[in-house]
């Protein structure tokens, strides 16, 4: 988060008439909506959020107890912005920008902090800076002008700030810089570092939104096989307690092929978040070998945090992730809980006295998580460059139940909805995504994709897996009341091809070597084998073969294991030619 850097050119304090837990109200502030102030003795950072004649109504991101009426409060003139440049990957930060790490040195301790301001990015550090333009180019807003190698995966783009006039380059020059020291000065007589602020709350601009159409690979066989999300879409995931929503969450992040991962803790319990932040550190990219944090930003807002910070790490979040879109990456955003950030503006809402929408949530809640999700997508930058931020939002719903609030409004918003199943998870179904209840919108419009590079007719095998799951939901009813043996023949054998399809594709076992990441060439080609087995066995019936005899092949069992086979090419051939041999050996 910036500096408050302009604070002497505050022109009028105000004076705190009244607190009430993160809201704080003053008198006598010369404010805008949306400005940082600092509040109290302690100068904690809080935000106008409300004004009214002479009174300010302003949400703190710090604990406010002890703080009371009658303390100065400053205003910064600046809206709440965030610090970009190269140091952002490979860093922890609280809600508000805060590196963890130096505020755990300033403090003593992480999370206890108070008044303590800290820059976003290290203003000391020296940054190896390779001009990409020369003397006399003509450069615009947005442009690449540079570039910087800021971590071992991540090659930096120092870009002209978007709210820039631009023009031709005066100078510019290889060296070390800090990220405040100018590396180039335009005839404008603008002067580029590579340092950038930009207000959370202000989408970074773009030329145009384009339509996505490549999808996030995750190597998740039902993710990408059944419901997959575009590079540029939006995902919810609900996750009730137990049911894989970390496991699920660590897979995406370590196997989704977007460039740069955004990760964003917000409101989750201490416990779940002091995991991740001790877990991600010592990942490895498992494509480059080189350590995960080299490509990830970690933000992170626990639930002892206070609650309006919750608000600020998302937006955070979702800057930073636009910064590196800009550059022309492929950016994935996790937001992990999204329901804690709704919970923090119900609470806001509250002490504000506003008119409590449904659940007592404020009637703006569906406004503010679809401003969110409309900062995803695929652009065309201002530069030319094209890039997407791809927003992946953990629900918690309590007790499960999707018919409340924060997941109907998100359901309503986002185009890929994987649903985690408590009971799946309880019977050891992983990922325990329900694909009765899941769906993805995107994927006709990824089908070209999937066509030219796994397969020509990936779009029809795929719906003949969801017609026989479908046919299964529907038979489990009747199974229920009548047993398996009343059913006719061929829908038992229909049963025992959906066995397969959940057993041996779309379980899949994240701590398998193997099996944790799954190629979607090899995605296919199982399904392919288990659609061999499926109409060699129905020729077979047709042909007056019992329908046991026909499931107790030898070969068919093996079915369960292509998952975590190595060489899968040549074990599935393999098992094909065995299914069809042993079968047509019936009749
Ligand atoms: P949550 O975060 O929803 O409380 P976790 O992600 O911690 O749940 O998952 C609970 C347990 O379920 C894990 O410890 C692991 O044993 C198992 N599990 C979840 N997902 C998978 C998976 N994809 N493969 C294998 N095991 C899994």
């Amino acid at each position: 988060m910036s500096q408050a850097e302009d604070i002497e050119s505050v022109d009028q304090d105000g004076v705190i008439e009244s607190v009430s837990g993160p809201v704080v109200t003053a008198t006598d502030l010369d404010a805008r909506m949306n400005d940082v102030v600092y509040v109290g003795d302690e100068g904690l950072m809080g935000e106008v959020i409300e004004i009214e004649g002479n009174l300010t109504t302003i949400q703190v991101y710090e604990e406010t107890s002890g703080v009371g009426p009658g303390e100065p409060v400053e205003n910064t003139g600046e809206p709440l912005s965030v610090d970009l440049g190269p140091g952002v990957l490979d860093a922890i930060y609280d809600g508000v920008q805060r590196p963890l790490d130096v505020l755990e040195e300033k403090m003593g301790t992480a999370f206890l902090d108070r008044g303590v301001d800290a820059p976003g990015i290290d203003f000391e550090t020296e940054w190896e800076f390779t001009p990409t333009v020369d003397v006399g180019d003509t450069v615009e807003a947005g442009d690449i002008v540079g570039e910087v190698p800021e971590t071992e995966s991540i090659t930096h783009k120092v870009m002209v700030p978007p709210d820039y006039e631009g023009g031709e380059i005066e100078s510019i020059e290889n060296g070390a810089f800090t990220v405040d020291e100018v590396v180039a000065e335009l005839s404008s007589g603008e002067e580029i570092t590579m340092h950038q602020e930009w207000p959370v709350r202000q989408a970074r601009p773009a030329d145009t939104k384009e339509t996505p159409t490549v999808p996030l690979v995750s190597g998740q066989r039902i993710l990408d096989g059944l419901f997959p999300i575009a590079k540029g879409g939006t995902a919810a995931i609900p996750g009730p307690f137990g049911s894989g929503k970390t496991v699920t969450q660590h897979q995406l992040a370590k196997w989704a092929d977007a460039d740069i991962v955004v990760y964003v803790g917000c409101g989750e319990r201490g416990n779940e978040m002091t995991e991740v932040i001790e877990d991600f550190p010592e990942l490895e990219d498992p494509k480059t070998g080189k350590p995960l944090m080299s490509r990830t930003c970690l933000i992170a807002n626990t639930s002892n945090m206070p609650v309006a910070a919750r608000e600020s790490c998302i937006y955070t979040g979702i800057t930073i992730a636009e910064y590196f879109r800009d550059m022309g990456y492929d950016v994935a955003l996790m937001a992990d809980s999204t329901s804690r950030w709704a919970e923090a503006m119900r609470e806001i809402s509250s002490r504000l006295e506003e008119m409590p929408g449904e659940e007592g949530y404020p009637a703006y809640l569906a406004a503010s998580l679809s401003e969110f999700y409309e900062r995803a997508g695929k652009f065309q930058n201002i530069n030319d460059t094209e890039g997407s931020v791809t927003a992946i939002g953990a629900v918690s719903p309590p007790g499960g139940d999707f018919s409340e609030p924060v997941t109907q409004n998100t359901l309503r918003i986002v185009k890929t909805f994987w649903a985690l199943d408590a009971d799946l998870a309880e019977r050891r179904h992983f990922p325990s995504i329900n694909w009765n209840e899941s769906y993805s919108l995107y994927r006709q419009q990824l089908d070209p994709w999937f066509r030219d590079n796994v397969a020509d007719d990936w779009p029809e095998v795929r719906q003949w897996a969801v017609d026989v799951l479908d046919e299964e939901d529907e038979l489990q009813e009747i199974v229920q009341l009548v047993g398996k043996d009343a059913l006719p023949e061929d829908q038992q054998l229909t049963l025992e091809v959906a066995r397969y399809l959940r057993e041996a594709w779309l379980q899949q076992n994240a701590f398998h070597d193997v099996d944790t990441y799954c190629d979607p060439k090899k995605t296919y080609r199982m399904l392919l084998a288990i659609k061999t087995f499926n109409d060699e066995a129905f020729d077979a019936l047709e042909a007056g073969v019992p329908v046991e005899e026909i499931t107790d092949v030898d070969a068919s069992p093996r079915l369960n294991r292509m998952n975590t086979s190595d060489e899968w090419n040549e074990f599935i051939d393999e098992l094909e030619s065995e299914l069809e041999e042993q079968i047509r050996s019936l009749y």
